[in-house]
């Protein structure tokens, strides 16, 4: 195991090499090999968590639980605010890192570093803010007294898609409300998360707070977890098949849940919206990541006066992207994470194709050491090809016809997710009434972006329960206590 004090120099893949972090001590280990997607070479191992590592690390976060739930507010917030700080000193060597382990564009991580460490930023300052309540009950008895506790050891696991942003959007919340954690990373993109928990103890995060552990057997691992009585919280971020089986495993136990899961977001172009501005628009909410976005728009549904100028328009933009290495200059479109990513976002465009779909840019994997597919438009998808109901996660651009609004509320709602959507008109009173009809827990109007640690994230249906940032998400890992008092 090798632990610089700073971030490993990215040339030499030897460097690329994490033990388990637990109560502050770094365990060596090398069970699990991580890839790169630009070459599918192997560039670095992490350790390989037992059933017994992971119950240490429930005694290291019970440790250390009581000493960092009575740390003053200010003094976690100002842990926080020194990470933040670490992250923006060191963004460059982690944006390099997850473009290197996760096969993003260099610019795609740049701003993911950016974003992740606001994280850290917005929940030191909801740190100072956490709030109560003080009220007589209406027939006089008494007074209401709430107060909101940290609720306990706090269980976090996150996708590989954006390795920092997932991890920080719940640390930050979880820090901030007093809890301890164990962190648990996607095995594709680990070498992010141990980077930053290095910054963190750097920053004064205490031994225990926070704990990094990797594992081949996520669910072993986990239900070891989440079995144990001291574990109050689970915050899942993934797939909506996953988050289904671990609400059932923390139902046995009664765990509190918070679930960011898989979205279809639909993408919505009315004839009187500004052609450029939705291309614009378009390209961002497809193309951040290379598509491999919760958030990524998943339906293109565009009327039918503006739709081939449109689709013309998407296909130029798409067809100029230069795809390529995800750390090499110019870069705009990196590989996917997996070759099996590319088999799936392979077998979803030749099923649309072979339902009557027409490829107008891209359309099939290229021929690369790496796992690349192109950016690919897609017209005339019919709405029973499997594109329409699952998650691209990839370059892959499906565009769909309607006449009326009415037609496009029922279009855009025929999912069982329901976490992100965007709709272009010039029209604000269309806007706000369409958005009304939209099953959505978030909603870009004239906009191709809707992250930021300020606003609440998160789906309805089966994209998700709860929210991440905005003033609310620092609740989820409190609960409120209600004291009758009478005087
Ligand atoms: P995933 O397969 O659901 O994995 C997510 C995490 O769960 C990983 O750490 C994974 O570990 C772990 N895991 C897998 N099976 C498990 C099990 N049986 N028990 C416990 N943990 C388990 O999702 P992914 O492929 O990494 O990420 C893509 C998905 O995440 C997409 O559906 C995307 O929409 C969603 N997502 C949602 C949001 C949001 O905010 N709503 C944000 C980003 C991504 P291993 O890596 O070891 O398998």
């Amino acid at each position: 195991m090798t632990l610089q004090t700073k971030l490993p120099n990215y040339s030499d893949p030897a460097l690329h090499t994490a033990g388990l972090y637990i109560g502050g001590e770094w365990q060596p280990g090398d069970g699990i090999a991580v890839r790169d997607p630009s070459t599918g070479k192997v560039i670095g191992t992490v350790a390989d968590a037992s059933v017994e590592d992971a119950r240490r690390a429930v005694d290291a976060a019970e440790a250390a639980a009581a000493g960092w739930r009575e740390t003053p507010a200010r003094q976690r917030s100002e842990i926080l605010r020194r990470w933040f700080q670490l992250m923006t000193e060191h963004a460059e060597e982690l944006a390099l890192l997850i473009s290197l382990e996760n096969g993003k564009a260099l610019p795609d991580a740049r701003g993911e570093v950016a974003y992740a460490a606001e994280f850290f930023r917005w929940n030191a300052e909801e740190a100072t803010r956490i709030g109560g309540e003080y009220r007589p009950t209406p027939s006089g008895s008494h007074r209401i007294l709430v107060d909101h506790e940290p609720i306990g050891i706090s269980l976090l696991i996150t996708p590989w898609n954006f390795p920092a942003a997932m991890a920080t959007r719940k640390i930050g919340p979880a820090l901030a409300a007093g809890c301890t954690v164990i962190l648990k990373p996607a095995s594709e993109t680990p070498l992010t998360a141990y980077a930053m928990a290095r910054l963190g103890a750097e920053a004064g995060v205490p031994p225990g707070v926070v704990n990094v552990i990797t594992t081949s057997k996520p669910a072993e691992i986990t239900n070891t977890i989440l079995q144990d009585p001291r574990v109050r919280k689970l915050s899942f971020t993934g797939s909506t098949g996953v988050g289904r089986t671990l609400l059932a495993e923390a139902a046995k136990s009664v765990v509190s849940c918070s679930m960011e899961l898989g979205g279809n977001a639909p993408f919505l172009v009315f004839d009187d919206a500004d052609l450029e501005a939705a291309l614009d628009g378009a390209m961002i909410a497809k193309m951040r990541n290379a598509g491999e976005a919760c958030t990524a728009a998943n339906r293109f549904i565009v009327q039918a006066g503006i739709h081939d100028d449109f689709v013309a328009g998407l296909t130029k933009r798409m067809a100029a992207l230069k795809v390529g290495r995800s750390y090499d200059a110019g870069t705009q479109c990196g590989p996917m994470i997996t070759s099996n990513a590319v088999a799936k976002i392979d077998r979803l465009v030749r099923d649309a194709v072979a339902a009557g779909a027409r490829v107008t840019t891209g359309g099939a994997p290229l021929e690369e050491d790496g796992y690349f597919y192109p950016p690919t438009v897609l017209e005339n998808v019919p709405h029973e090809a499997a594109i329409a109901r699952e998650e691209i996660f990839g370059p892959v651009a499906a565009v769909y016809k309607f006449e009326s609004e009415d037609e496009a509320v029922r279009m855009a709602n025929d999912t069982e997710y329901g976490l992100a959507a965007y709709l272009y008109t010039r029209d604000l009173k269309r806007a706000m009434r369409v958005g009304r009809r939209l099953e959505t827990g978030m909603l870009g109007v004239n906009r191709g972006l809707m992250s930021d640690p300020a606003a609440p994230f998160g789906g309805v249906k089966q994209s998700g329960l709860g929210r991440e940032g905005g003033v609310t998400g620092i609740l989820e890992f409190m609960e409120p206590k209600y004291y009758a008092v009478e005087f």
